[in-house]
């Protein structure tokens, strides 16, 4: 009997719990044969609620949406949701957001979250029978290790262990590639575009599903790209419909009544071409108008415009497999399939846009709202044995790397590797005698440290004191099948180990995994230049210390012209050094390597004559 694990998609709008077994992956409905909860929790004097009582909870109490827009991040990180969240927000321990409930109660984004996922784990229990203790939980794809990790530990909150976390358009894909649709399409290798637009967010993904090599095998998904807009969605037409209303009806009412109004008309017009809104008035009496849907798709063509701009942002990240097709006519080329998720992707105009821009027909067999459920809950079947070889890969969203002497930073991972992804180096000191390694962990697209994020440091100490040069430090990055970064250090000559799980405090904005993005590009060539010079300063004052103490030691056994070629040669990379070191703009790097190998090969006769002396000595 296979273990019980269930999977789950924590929606910022709604979320859901689905299960697999031998007759594929469905989803859970609540006893009213909903299957949707709304991801919003109401902390009342009569208790705490999730879902739709949450919702339509009114008076007295704090009502909590959105959550999953603060699992992660700190204060600064959101202030630019502030705007779009109905409550407020406190700085906790090490700088993470928690939610103001009323003046003398906060909570944490985690406990919330677990309120949710308390809500779908009871509901799954008692729909099939037994206590579910583990579960497969979706995130965004570009949600980084701090998000990740407090993913998991709201799971922990609620009573579930999350023995996965899956990127959604994985999960979505998932669900396709496995023939819960089209059973057609197995077997063969293809590129996937997931158009993801839910209440809040819009996520455009790229991905390469690669089929089982033989009957039963091992099935590949890989995110090639993804790109998106966290302040995109559903909620804006909302928005955009309430302030027509408001502002036609004399703005005489009341603006939540107004936005409820506006969605449920939205959503009959996804059906109809006509909706009618009634609103009552402050004044008494009723506002009413009909809503075409030709209007709304007037109000919704700014939405659109960039909804579409971050299909060609993934198309574009996606790499030389994906083709525009010249002349603008429309369409992609090596794209095989689009597929629609999320409860915008009703709206027809959503539908007709992306249609014209991939050139596809996207498909819809699997329910918008339920493709990521399902997917999720595939791939728990597959980890408890109830469905037969599947394997995610996922993508690192931003390059990973260990500080290096002088400031630059060294790439062990590269963005868009995919996981789980192991890297190795070696490293060694800079200075004569270090006893202690200091490892700094960054991430992010640029060259100098700077300009990159610090995950975490650790120290590898109790080392033997060594000349600079001499230790051989390996460091290892391995990054998990769910993302999370694992780094390690191990000093072969000693056998010292240290190693660090990374767990920042806060995580990356996905504005600012774009904008480092940008800036990696925008800066590349001086960055470049930057960090040649930062290395050819660290390891020309190497070659310089070895050199000089053989000079001085060995300089009556060398004769005259050759000693003053070195002399000579020193002083020029000498000089280099010092210029780089007070301002790398100032040096040729080209110069500056070409000085540095002119005194390598001049100076293998000096490591000739060193070794030869050596040999003589008793
Ligand atoms: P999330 O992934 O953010 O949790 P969902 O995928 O559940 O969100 O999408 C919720 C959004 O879908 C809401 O803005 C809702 O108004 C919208 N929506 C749901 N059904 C329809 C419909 N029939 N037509 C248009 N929009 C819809
Ligand atoms: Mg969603």
């Amino acid at each position: 009997m296979p273990e019980l694990i269930v999977g789950i998609d924590l929606g910022t709008t709604n979320s859901l719990v689905a299960v697999c077994d031998e007759g594929g992956p469905r989803v859970i409905p609540d006893d009213r044969g909903r299957p949707l909860l709304p991801s919003v929790v109401r902390y009342s004097a009569g208790g705490v609620t999730a879902g739709y009582a949450a919702r339509e909870g009114t008076g007295e109490g704090a009502t909590v949406s959105s959550v999953k827009r603060l699992m992660g991040r700190s204060p600064a990180d959101v202030r630019a949701d502030l705007a779009f969240l109905p409550y407020g927000i406190v700085e906790g321990p090490n700088q993470t957001a928690r939610i103001k409930l009323s003046p003398s109660q906060t909570v944490s984004p985690q406990e919330v979250s677990a309120v949710i996922l308390r809500s779908l784990r009871d509901r799954a229990s008692a729909a099939l029978g037994a206590e579910v203790r583990k579960a497969v939980i979706t995130v965004p794809a570009y949600f980084d290790d701090a998000q990740r990790q407090a993913t998991r530990d709201a799971a922990r909150l609620a009573g579930l262990d999350a023995v996965r976390i899956v990127a959604e358009p994985t999960a979505a894909a998932l669900a396709y590639g496995l023939g819960v649709g089209d059973e057609s399409r197995r077997g063969r290798a293809e590129t996937v575009a997931v158009f993801d637009l839910g209440g809040g967010t819009l996520d455009v993904s790229i991905l390469r599903r690669t089929p089982p090599g033989a009957p039963g095998g091992t099935e590949f998904f890989q995110v090639l790209s993804t790109a998106g807009d966290t302040h995109l969605g559903g909620d804006d037409v909302d928005h955009a419909l309430a302030a027509l209303l408001l502002r036609e009806s004399g703005g005489a009412a009341a603006t939540g009544a107004a936005v409820a109004a506006a969605e449920s008309a939205k959503c009959r017009l996804s059906e109809f071409d006509a909706a009618e809104v009634r609103l009552p008035i402050a004044s008494g009496g009723e506002y009413r108008r009909t809503v075409t849907r030709g209007e709304l798709e007037g109000l919704m063509e700014p939405w659109i415009a960039r909804a579409m701009a971050c299909c060609e942002r993934a198309v574009r990240d996606a790499g030389p497999r994906l083709r525009r097709t010249a002349g603008g006519a429309g369409g992609v080329g090596g794209l095989d399939a689009v597929i629609l998720v999320g409860g915008s992707t009703r709206i027809p105009l959503v539908r007709r846009r992306v249609q014209e821009y991939f050139g596809l027909v996207p498909y819809t067999a699997i329910h918008p709202d339920l493709a990521v459920a399902l997917g999720a809950a595939v791939q728990a079947g597959v980890l408890s044995g109830a469905v037969k070889g599947a394997l995610l890969l996922d993508v690192i969203p931003l390059s990973l790397g260990v500080g290096t002497v002088g400031g630059a930073v060294a790439k062990l991972i590269l963005r868009n590797s995919t996981v789980p992804a192991r890297a190795t180096e070696m490293f060694s000191t800079s200075v004569d005698g270090q006893t202690s390694i200091k490892l700094s962990v960054y991430q992010g697209e640029r060259e100098m440290a700077a300009d990159c994020r610090r995950l975490g440091e650790f120290h590898l100490r109790g080392l033997p004191p060594m000349p600079a040069g001499i230790p051989q430090l390996e460091v290892e990055f391995l990054v998990d099948a769910s993302g999370v970064l694992q780094v390690s250090a191990h000093e072969r000559r000693s056998g010292r180990r240290a190693s660090l799980q990374v767990v920042p405090n806060h995580g990356l904005t996905r504005d600012e995994v774009s904008r480092m993005e940008a800036e990696s590009l925008a800066h590349a060539r001086e960055d470049l230049t930057r960090h040649r010079v930062v290395d050819l300063v660290v390891n020309a004052k190497l070659d310089l210390k070895w050199i000089g103490e053989r000079l001085e030691r060995f300089r009556d056994k060398l004769d005259a012209a050759y000693a003053a070629e070195l002399d000579g040669l020193v002083a020029s990379l000498r000089g280099f050094v010092l210029r780089g070191d007070a301002d790398w703009a100032s040096v040729d790097s080209d110069a500056f390597h070409r000085a540095k190998e002119a005194l390598d090969r001049a100076s293998v006769r000096l490591q000739e004559v060193g070794i030869t002396e050596s040999l003589k000595q008793p």
